[in-house]
C-alpha cells in the first residue's frame, strides 16, 4: 500500500498510488512462484504448519482470529536458512526459492554485489580511482573547477561516502541474524518502531530518509530485537525505491524466522520529491507490507497501526 500525505502529490511516483492492488496481486504471484513443484515438500510443509497452529497455547483474543478451518493448499515456500530457523529442516531443498535471500546468503545480488565483497586490495584501489575520476567529470561537467582548493579531496570524500551510503551490499541477512533466533514460545505481537532509516533512491541517486515500523506475530520463535533494525538498515543501505525497501525488510523477516506474519510501514520524505520536482517539502510517502496473519486478518493488522500510531493522523 502507498499513500501520499500531501494533497496533491499525484505526480512524482504516480504509478504507485494503486500499489495496494499491486502488493496483492505480486503477493499471490509469488507464493505462486516460491511453491515448489513437487508434493512431497508440500506436504512436508503443511505438515509444519499444523505443527505450529497446535502449538499456540492460548485460545485467541477474538473468534476472527481463530485458525481458518482447513486452509486452502495454501503452499508456503521453503526455506534453505535452515540452522536459522532450527525448527523445520527439508533436507531435499539445498537452495532457497526466495528472492529474497539467495543460497550464501547476499540479498538481491546484483553483478557487483559479490565482486564488491570478495575484492582484493588492487582491486579496491581500481575502484576508488575509477570513482574518483567519475566524481570529478561530475564537478567539471556542473561548471566548477575540480582543481581549487576546496574541491582537491572531494572526489575522494565523494567516492568513500558513496561506498558507506552503499554498504548495504556487502552484507547479507545471515550474517546479520547470526543465529540469534529463539525458541521462546512467545506468540503476541513485538513491535519495534521508529527505526531511522536513510536510504538512496535509485532514480536520482539522493537521499531519501524517515522511519520504519516493523512489527511481527511470532510462532514461538523469536529473533533478537536489535536484529530488526539491522535488517532494515542492510536494505536500506543500498540504492532503493520505499516501495521496494518495506517489501524486502518484510519479505526478509518471514524468510529467516517463518512467524505468523509481519508488517513493515515506513514514512519518509524522499530529497528527489521535496529539493527537485513537485517540490513538496512537507508531503511524506507512506509504503506498507503485510504478511501472512497482518495480511488475513484485519484486527491484527489494525492492532499493529494503532499501536505504531499511524491511525491516529
Ligand atoms: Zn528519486
Amino acid at each position: 500500500m502507498v499513500e501520499f500525505e500531501s494533497a496533491d502529490a499525484g505526480s512524482p511516483s504516480g504509478s504507485d498510488v494503486n500499489g495496494e492492488k499491486t502488493r496483492a496481486k505480486s503477493g499471490k504471484e509469488k507464493s505462486k512462484k516460491r511453491g515448489h513443484g513437487d508434493d512431497k515438500s508440500a506436504g512436508g510443509l503443511n505438515g509444519t504448519h499444523a505443527e505450529r497452529r497446535s502449538s499456540v497455547s492460548k485460545p485467541a483474543r477474538d473468534f476472527r482470529d481463530m485458525p481458518e478451518p482447513a486452509p486452502k493448499k495454501k503452499k508456503r515456500k521453503t526455506t534453505t536458512i535452515v540452522p536459522i530457523a532450527a525448527a523445520e529442516v527439508d533436507e531435499s531443498s539445498t537452495r532457497s526459492p526466495s528472492p529474497v535471500i539467495d543460497f550464501d546468503g547476499l540479498s538481491r545480488p546484483s553483478r557487483g554485489t559479490r565482486d564488491r565483497l570478495e575484492e582484493s586490495v588492487e582491486q579496491k584501489e581500481t575502484r576508488m580511482e575509477r570513482m574518483k575520476g567519475a566524481v570529478r567529470t561530475l564537478l567539471e561537467c556542473v561548471g566548477e573547477e575540480p582543481d581549487r582548493e576546496g574541491l582537491l579531496a572531494t572526489p575522494e570524500r565523494y567516492a568513500k561516502a558513496m561506498l558507506f551510503f552503499t554498504k548495504g551490499y556487502q552484507e547479507n541477512v545471515r550474517d546479520i541474524v547470526n543465529g540469534a533466533i529463539f525458541q521462546e514460545g512467545h506468540n503476541e505481537m513485538v513491535i519495534v518502531k521508529d527505526i531511522e532509516i536513510f536510504s538512496m533512491c535509485e532514480h536520482h541517486l539522493v537521499p531519501f530518509t524517515g522511519k520504519m515500523h516493523i512489527g511481527y506475530i511470532p510462532a514461538n520463535a523469536v529473533i533478537g530485537i536489535s536484529k530488526l533494525p539491522r535488517i532494515a538498515e542492510m536494505f536500506a543501505r543500498r540504492l532503493q525505491i520505499q516501495e521496494r525497501l518495506t517489501k524486502e525488510v518484510a519479505n526478509a523477516i518471514m524468510e529467516v524466522l517463518t512467524p505468523q506474519g509481519v508488517a513493515v510501514v515506513m514514512e519518509s520524505s524522499h530529497l528527489c520529491m521535496v529539493m527537485r520536482g513537485v517540490e513538496k517539502t512537507s508531503s511524506s510517502t507512506i509504503t506498507s507490507c503485510v504478511l501472512g496473519c497482518f495480511e488475513r486478518k484485519e484486527k491484527t493488522r489494525n492492532e499493529f497501526l494503532s499501536l505504531i500510531g499511524v491511525n491516529r493522523r
